[in-house]
């Protein structure tokens, strides 16, 4: 089927949610039951109901996937003075918490799947690095590498039966920043039937406007370990020990989920699978219209995962014709939103003065790599206006 949209001048934004299902009902229900702030039965639900879809223990319902990460690197053990491993390719959210912690980023590379490098990875854990008492030092800082920040990019999965394994011999907590990924799970190997986000020690999830599902803003923090999701739930909860007296034993903070974006959470979830039905149906679209196109590439996924799709990263080589920057204008011109990927976040102004290894596959990418439009509402018939607008 071929539709001619080019007439239609209306914008076709790059992500936006979408609400067709009882997201209305349940925030209603909330305000009418008077239950609006940090606690109410929509946050116990929504907490459930993640656990349940993602196969997890249980769940932590928090602010944001920022705040989220925050709590996953000090319930891991994170302190002041260490250094915690996370990618240059990511969204910044995934690094800032790590100096919330008083700790010292140190950055990687990533491979083809925007993700991080595990070949790097073990190198630098190798040659960079050495175990004294269990615990991996740096030895260019001579600082404690506690834990590892890994983010599945786009909603693809990272290469976590690599990653988990470096992570075992390197003694390094893994912390999943599974924001991008909810829906995302391996259907083959040593993982199979596992959700992104629940391999590691902790997995956090986003519901940030621009995420697969939306609570406006809010997160989620998943472990199967009691332990740390008890911990996570105190500390979100300022610390207090006694809800009577007023105890606090130690630094807490006030993170948590409220009431109102749970409700529209539960709602948005009833509707995940739907969601990433439409997703993955515009992706074959377009890699059915990409692949015809010279020099141009839809970057496909892992093999062995049902990804989510969350956002489709068009490869530009130098045999296409036009830049990143010059598809991105051109796009702009014909009323369709797209960018590029985030900037290198070791490059950035707070984190210029830091250790990167090997960062040179992410140049590449940087460089090359245009997000186009991707929301759950987006139609066949918008698709085919954004794939019209790749022909050269
Ligand atoms: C969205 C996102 C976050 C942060 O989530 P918020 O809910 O916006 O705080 C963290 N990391 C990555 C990779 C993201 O895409």
């Amino acid at each position: 089927m071929e539709f001619n949209g080019t007439d239609n001048n209306e914008v076709i934004p790059l992500s936006v949610p979408s609400f067709i299902g009882n997201e209305l009902e349940y925030v209603t229900n909330a305000i009418n039951e008077g239950w609006v702030s940090t606690a109410g039965p929509y946050v116990d639900m929504f907490e459930k109901e993640i656990a349940g879809y993602v196969g997890a223990a249980g769940a932590v319902a928090c602010q944001n996937g920022t705040s989220g990460l925050h709590t996953a690197l000090l319930v891991n053990g994170v302190k002041p003075g260490q250094e915690v491993i996370v990618p240059s390719l990511t969204f910044i959210a995934a690094v800032n918490p790590v100096r919330y912690a008083g700790a010292e980023p140190v950055f990687m590379d990533c491979d083809s799947s925007l993700c991080m490098d595990p070949v790097k990875l073990e190198r630098f854990c190798s040659e960079e690095c050495r175990l004294d008492n269990g615990c991996l030092v740096h030895l260019e800082t001579g600082k404690i590498i506690r834990c590892l920040v890994v983010v599945h990019v786009f909603g693809n999965m990272a290469d976590m039966e690599s990653i988990m394994g470096i992570a075992g011999e390197y003694h390094l907590k893994v912390i999943e920043d599974a924001t991008e990924a909810l829906g995302t799970y391996y259907t083959s190997g040593r993982y199979k039937g596992k959700h992104a986000g629940t391999i590691g020690d902790t997995g956090v999830y986003s519901f940030n406007g621009n995420k697969i599902i939306t609570t406006g803003g809010g997160g989620m923090l998943v472990s199967s370990d009691s332990g740390i999701l008890g911990h996570a739930r105190h500390l979100t909860t300022q610390a207090k020990s006694d809800t009577l007296y007023y105890t606090h034993d130690e630094v807490g903070y006030n993170y948590r989920m409220t009431n109102l974006q749970a409700a529209l959470g539960l709602a948005q979830l009833e509707n995940l699978e739907q969601f990433v039905r439409v997703k993955t149906d515009n992706f074959n679209y377009y890699m059915k219209r990409v692949s015809c196109i010279e020099g141009l590439e839809l970057m496909d996924v892992r093999q062995g995962i049902r990804s989510n799709h969350w956002f489709y990263a068009l490869y530009c080589s130098s045999k296409y014709g036009r830049t990143r920057d010059g598809l991105i204008s051109h796009l702009k011109s014909r009323g369709i939103q797209a960018r590029p990927v985030w900037g290198l976040v070791h490059k950035q102004k707070p984190y210029q003065g830091c250790r990167a290894y090997m960062v040179e596959e992410a140049e590449g990418y940087w460089g090359n790599v245009v997000n186009i439009p991707c929301s759950t509402g987006l139609t066949l018939q918008q698709a085919c206006r954004v794939a019209d607008c790749l022909v050269c």
